[in-house]
């Protein structure tokens, strides 16, 4: 019998520490409305945004900062999610410190990017707070089914084949994590 492939995929591998040091950007205190609204009036909805190049899901970051700042909190997070479905985990564990963040162009102008992923999560916990009428409707079953293996921040780029169109247009699809929780 061959060895499985995934022989080396287990929970666990690492310290406690080092967990708690990985995942420190989890514990940032959320923005506050206001806070949130200031943060996104430093983005300069640049065309051609460095940051959207950089974000491996290509979330329109310059549209979803644009629609917090005008009070548009919900649709900030549809424009979040409709490009990466796992938008509000990814808030807190993707790496934007060396992807959106460090390619936004305020490091230039102030030497501090926009906060990208703290806004991120502000419109995407907004949302889970306040979900209202679903964001996206689901077309009658194909038959199709789409399978998604690994629900953390490194696996996302896998949600692009778990993305709403897909959903959208009638495909199953099953989001498999090895632990309890998407993200750990
Ligand atoms: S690069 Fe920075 S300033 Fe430009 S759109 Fe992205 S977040 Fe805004």
């Amino acid at each position: 019998m061959s060895e499985s492939p995934f022989h080396d995929v287990k929970p666990g591998r690492l310290p406690a520490a080092a967990y708690a040091q990985r995942l420190q950007a989890a514990e940032m205190p959320a923005l506050t409305p206001m806070q949130a609204v200031i943060e996104a009036e430093r983005c300069l909805y640049c065309f051609d945004a460095p940051c959207q190049t950089a974000c491996p899901t290509g979330i329109d970051v310059p549209s979803f900062i644009h629609r917090i700042a005008d009070g548009n909190v919900r649709g900030a997070a549809q424009a979040i999610l409709s490009a990466n479905p796992l938008g509000g985990m990814c808030a807190r564990v993707c790496p934007t410190e060396v992807l959106c963040e460090q390619a936004c162009l305020r490091n230039t102008h102030e030497d501090k990017p926009a906060e990208i992923g703290l806004l991120q999560r502000y419109a995407t916990d907004h949302l889970m707070a306040h979900p209202g009428a679903p964001l996206f409707s689901r077309a009658p079953a194909t038959g199709r089914r789409v399978a998604v293996v690994g629900a953390d921040g490194i696996s996302h780029n896998e949600m692009e084949d778990a993305k709403p169109e897909h959903i959208a247009a009638g495909c199953n699809v099953l989001l498999h994590a090895m632990l309890e929780r998407a993200g750990t």
